[in-house]
């Protein structure tokens, strides 16, 4: 199976976020060097980022999808309590101090990403799921 890089991050919460987005859109992809960049930050730029990987042969397809979903996300994305379009994904279990909760996180096992919650980047509101501004269709 050929895979290549179709985004590079240099921190696990946006390239999680994207990853949910392309996989809830029914694409296959993985991250590449996720635990090595939150381990070592400053490994990051060494090695590159943490990097989404996807088919080679969905890369046109993924292109076109990521490009739409950046255009859509910000402007979709509402938080009731500020009104910010930014949110971040982080672990549920938040403590006071977030390299505890990244490294709680990352000793669990990977079952957990369902106790992740999504955060404004403005005020803190959480949410289980992203918050948007209307829901897709139910039909
Ligand atoms: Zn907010």
């Amino acid at each position: 199976m050929d895979l290549i890089t179709i985004q590079t991050f240099d921190n696990y919460f946006n390239a999680n976020i994207q990853l949910t987005r392309l996989r809830s859109a029914g694409i296959e992809c993985y991250l590449k060097d996720e635990y090595t960049v939150t381990l070592d930050p400053l490994l990051s730029n060494a090695i590159g980022g943490i990097k989404l990987m996807v088919r080679k042969s969905e890369e046109r397809n993924v292109k076109k999808l990521l490009r739409e979903m950046n255009e859509e996300a910000d402007s979709k994305l509402l938080c009731p309590q500020c009104g910010s379009h930014k949110f971040i994904l982080v672990p549920k279990r938040s403590t006071e101090n977030l390299l505890t909760a990244i490294t709680t996180w990352l000793f669990s096992s990977y079952a957990v990403s369902a106790e992740n919650i999504y955060q404004c980047s403005h005020c803190g509101y959480e949410s289980e799921t992203l918050p948007e501004v209307e829901s897709e269709s139910y039909n």
